[in-house]
Parts: structure tokens; C-alpha cells; sequence
């Protein structure tokens, strides 16, 4: 494009996006409250997949869609998409025993020493296969880093650190910021693929950037997956206690210290140890399915209202906890994620009464099973061909605290696109700033929903709050961030009180509506930038199918 056009564009999109700013249909916070009350209530039983509760939130939020007269985008005339699904919880009678070449066996606490799921989707499974320590579990050819060195893992249990080398360079492994290679779902991928039975993930709060009780309570219940395709698959996909690791590599005169400094070395190689794993998985395996919703409002423009910026949020969380008791097993999930609902259901209904409707397409999705690793974006990702329309951006909200009104807003993933430059002027229109990933080495940008998009190749990000909010300094800010992780993410405490402020969700959702405002009337399609991991995803996925399962970068 010529520079004069971009120019006259540029004044011309402004414009047209603060008429559409002081003429859209107002965002109410307190509409945003009564969702998040209602999907948090106990009466939500925690939005469990394979649950009641699961169900209900679906039933909900599909209905508030068709009440705001959004059509529906599901299979068949449906505001429904079908996500096949097997639920997997490992049972008590299921062991796990260190058994050293020499000198007694240690047999671990489940729970308090380690969680364990079998991937394989079979009731009962027994392991017994020596254990080898392959530092970060990584093969990253464009770092030219292997932990591996040919080192055969078929038959073997894989142990391993969560997250990735040390680095301050961001041509290596992006410096500070994680990448894919960093996360337990590459772990677990990659592992498999290379034939092991089991990997054990040591558990660091530092690696991890959550403590053993997020780890805990994700993978103590019941798990969900997508039903088995032909990837490679673990008899245990499994993390441990950094002080049971300690012990484990103690048994074999080692130092885990100073395993993980080795790990840090392109000239580490796999560590077999003198220790075997011997374990019983005792499974039970309920296939089911569960629902994305899916609604849309159709757009004017004949030429381009095949195309559709799409909203996510997910509306699942843990469920009920059967074996706690009442009055303390519910996972209300009311930040985590009620918030991201109560959002794209107020964008729903605030689009539904745009008139004219934009030229693209707006499609919304409250995709389910995130909690189980973003199996229902997944799903949708996946068979996103099968959608009445395309997508061409995704903007997706996860876990939006009710705390007042922002001054920042995070985009992370939007500067790897083509939009950025739409994201930055929308910002400034609202007086926001566009704060950096706070925390980039927790590698946000592969633990939300927007991910599973961005993997087949459509431009996504999640929008959220920063840490600054108006009548605050940032340590204000991070002292609530703090607190949540702390006292009520991933936890039954994580309720819906009065005292809530929507206001800053109702802020995001203005935000997010303006940015498809433009998106969705643009001469031109957003893209990854050349060079970005996801730039060819969309080729590729067009080119493979069915698309395996697990794959990694
Ligand atoms: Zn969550």
C-alpha cells in the first residue's frame, strides 16, 4: 500500500471509529455483574465439564445469545458445537514406587508427591521402566538446542524441569519471555512423541510460576481430554514435588541443584538413573462431550461477511470437588472465568443492536474444557472450516479482575500482528496504555484461548487489564494480582462479592468492541508478521488433516 492511501485511511478509520465510540450502544457494567453472579453462583455447581453445573452455564449463556437476537453458529442451526471428550480420573488404588537398583524402595503420596494422569485413556495401566533425567526435555533446532542427542526415551520415563534455559537474549528462547518449549504441555507432547511411557515433571513455584496447590488442584480431580486420535500419548503424564525430586536423584548420588545447572548447557546430555519407576495407574474413563457455544451477529457487506472477528472466553472451570466436603467443593470460578462470559455475553448483546451491522462478520464462542488445556478452543481451531464463518481475528478474555477501572491494558501476542498498529491507536482513543506482558516468563500467551487459534494461524490475543488502575499506583495493582494467585485463583475461593466493581470489565469489553469495530470494516485482513512462529500455521493446517493433536512449534 501506497503511503498517501495508508495516511488518508488512517484519518479515515479514526474517524470513523470515534463516531462509532460515541454512537455505540453503551457497555453496562452492572449487566456484566449479574452474568458473573449467576455463572459463579453455587447454584453453577463451579461450570464442571461432564457435570451438571457444565451444562447449565452452556444452557445459559446460548440462551442469552438467542435473547439478544444473535444467530446461531453451531452445528446443525445450533447455537452448539459438539466437543467429543473423554474424562479420565485416576483413582486411589493407583501407585507409584521410586525402586532403586540397590536399597529400598520409596513409595510416594498421591497428591502430596506427585499427580499422575493416564493420557492413553485406559482404565488401568502399569508402568515399570527405568527412569532418565533429560534436563529441559527441549528439541529446539532454531536455538540449536537438544537435550536429547539421539538418546533413545522409548520404553522409558522421561524427568525433567518445567520452563526453559536461562536467557537474557531474545534470539534465545525469546530471553525472559517463555516460549512453547517452556511449557508442561510441550513436555508432555514432545516426550511422547519420542516413544517415553511416562514423564515425571519436577515441580519448581519459580519454573512453574504456580505453586503446588495450582498443580494439585488441577490434576488431583477428574481430567478431561479430547477423544484419542493417532498421536503418541503417556501411560502417565505426571509432576512431582521438587523435594521428591530431590530425593529421586539423591537415591543415584546426585545433586538437583546441580542438575539444573547442567540443564542449562547446549552440551547436556540424557542422564540415565539407577532408579526404576514402578507404577499402577487405575483410571476410570467416561467418554462424553461437552459444547461450545457459538452465536453470531451476520454482517452487511456481501463481499466480506464470510469473514468474522471472533470473541472467546471460557465459560468451564473446575466443577465440584466430590471428595471434600459441602460448603467448601465448589470451584466458583467467579474471575476465572465468569468475567470473560459476563464480557463477550454484554459484546453479544451490545453488537446484536448495532445497527448498521459491520461489513465483517462478529462470531462469538464461549469455548469450554480451558481449564482441561484448551481443549475446546482446540476443538474449535481445528474445525474452524466447518464455521458458518471465518475467522480473521480472534480477541479473547480470560480472567479480567472486577477491581476498578484500569489505565493499562495487555494485548501480549497483538504486536506479532499486522493490527498492532489499530490496537495501539484504539488504546490511545481510550487513554490506555499498553502495558508489556507483566510476566512474560510465565508464558501467558500459550495458557489461554486465543493460543489454540494462533496455532492454526489466525492472528489472537487476549485483552486484559494491567496493573495500573485509576485512584492506584501500580503496587496497588500488583498487591490485588498477588493476593488472587495466592488466595483464590485455581481455588474454591474464587466467588462472586457485592462489593465487585465492573466497571473496568465494562472498560475491556468497550475496548475489545472498538477493535472489532475496525477489524470488521477494514479494507484488509489482518496477519502474523513475517518470521512469527504462527506466520504459515494457516497453510499448514489447511494442508494436514486430521491435524495432530500435540504438535509443538
Ligand atoms: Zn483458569
Amino acid at each position: 500500500m501506497h503511503k498517501p492511501l495508508t495516511a488518508l485511511l488512517t484519518i479515515a478509520i479514526a474517524t470513523a471509529a470515534f463516531a462509532a465510540k460515541s454512537n455505540a450502544p453503551k457497555i453496562d457494567p452492572e449487566k456484566i455483574r449479574a452474568h458473573v453472579k449467576y455463572l459463579a453462583s453455587d447454584e453453577l455447581e463451579g461450570r464442571g465439564m461432564n457435570q451438571k453445573g457444565g451444562d447449565l452455564a452452556a444452557e445459559y449463556i446460548a440462551a442469552q445469545f438467542k435473547s439478544y437476537g444473535l444467530k446461531p453458529a453451531g452445528e446443525n442451526g445450533t447455537y452448539f458445537q459438539r466437543v467429543p471428550m473423554v474424562a479420565v480420573q485416576t483413582l486411589p488404588d493407583t501407585n507409584f514406587t521410586l525402586v532403586p537398583k540397590s536399597g529400598s524402595p520409596l513409595d510416594l503420596k498421591p497428591l502430596d508427591d506427585y499427580v499422575a494422569t493416564n493420557e492413553r485413556q485406559t482404565p488401568s495401566i502399569d508402568i515399570d521402566a527405568p527412569i532418565v533425567f533429560v534436563g529441559y526435555g527441549i528439541s529446539a533446532p532454531e536455538y540449536h538446542w537438544d537435550d536429547y542427542k539421539g538418546y533413545d526415551l522409548k520404553g522409558k520415563v522421561a524427568l525433567l524441569f518445567v520452563n526453559e534455559p536461562n536467557s537474557d537474549d531474545p534470539n534465545f528462547f525469546k530471553g525472559k519471555a517463555l516460549t512453547y518449549y517452556g511449557r508442561w504441555t510441550y513436555k508432555f507432547e514432545e516426550t511422547a512423541r519420542r516413544g517415553a511411557i511416562a514423564t515425571l515433571i519436577i515441580h519448581r513455584a519459580d519454573l512453574a510460576s504456580y505453586p503446588w496447590t495450582v498443580v494439585r488442584n488441577s490434576w488431583g480431580g477428574e481430567k478431561s481430554f479430547l477423544q484419542l486420535d493417532d498421536t503418541p500419548k503417556l501411560a502417565a503424564a505426571s509432576w512431582i514435588q521438587e523435594e521428591v525430586a530431590r530425593k529421586l536423584v539423591g537415591i543415584a548420588g546426585l545433586d538437583l541443584d546441580k542438575l539444573f545447572q547442567q540443564s542449562q548447557s547446549r552440551d547436556f546430555k540424557p542422564i540415565p538413573l539407577p532408579v526404576d519407576l514402578k507404577a499402577h495407574i487405575a483410571s476410570s474413563v467416561r467418554p462424553y462431550s461437552s459444547r461450545n457455544v457459538l452465536a453470531m451477529v451476520q454482517g452487511s457487506d456481501a463481499a466480506r461477511k464470510s469473514e468474522a472477528i471472533l470473541y472467546t472466553a471460557h465459560y468451564d472451570h473446575f466443577g465440584i470437588d466430590k471428595s471434600k466436603p459441602a460448603g467448601q467443593n465448589i470451584f466458583h470460578g467467579a474471575a476465572d472465568n465468569a468475567t470473560g462470559c459476563g464480557i463477550i455475553l454484554e459484546l453479544g448483546r451490545v453488537w446484536a443492536e448495532t445497527k448498521p451491522a459491520p461489513s465483517r462478520s462478529i462470531l462469538f464462542s464461549a469455548v469450554t474444557a480451558e481449564e482441561q488445556g484448551l481443549l475446546g478452543s482446540e476443538y474449535l481451531g481445528k474445525h474452524v472450516k466447518q464455521l458458518p464463518v471465518q475467522p480473521i481475528l480472534d480477541l479473547n478474555y480470560d480472567d479480567l479482575p472486577p477491581i476498578g477501572i484500569p489505565e493499562e491494558v495487555e494485548v501480549t501476542g497483538a504486536e506479532r500482528t499486522t493490527f498492532y498498529s489499530t490496537v495501539q491507536e484504539v488504546a490511545k482513543q481510550f487513554s490506555l496504555t499498553i502495558k508489556p506482558d507483566s510476566r512474560p516468563e510465565a508464558g501467558h500467551y500459550y495458557r489461554s484461548d486465543h493460543f489454540s487459534l494462533g496455532r492454526v494461524g489466525i492472528p489472537a490475543f487476549s485483552v486484559s487489564e494491567g496493573m495500573k488502575y485509576q485512584g492506584h499506583d501500580i503496587a496497588w495493582g500488583q498487591a490485588e494480582a498477588k493476593d488472587y494467585v495466592e488466595h483464590r485463583y485455581h481455588q474454591p475461593s474464587d466467588i462472586y462479592t457485592p462489593d465487585m466493581d465492573f466497571r473496568g470489565d465494562a472498560l475491556m469489553a468497550e475496548f475489545g468492541y472498538a477493535l472489532a469495530q475496525k477489524a470488521a470494516n477494514a479494507a484488509t485482513t489482518p496477519a502474523w508478521l513475517p518470521g512469527d512462529e504462527f506466520e504459515h500455521a494457516r497453510e499448514k493446517t489447511a494442508e494436514a488433516s486430521p491435524r495432530p493433536n500435540a504438535s509443538g512449534k
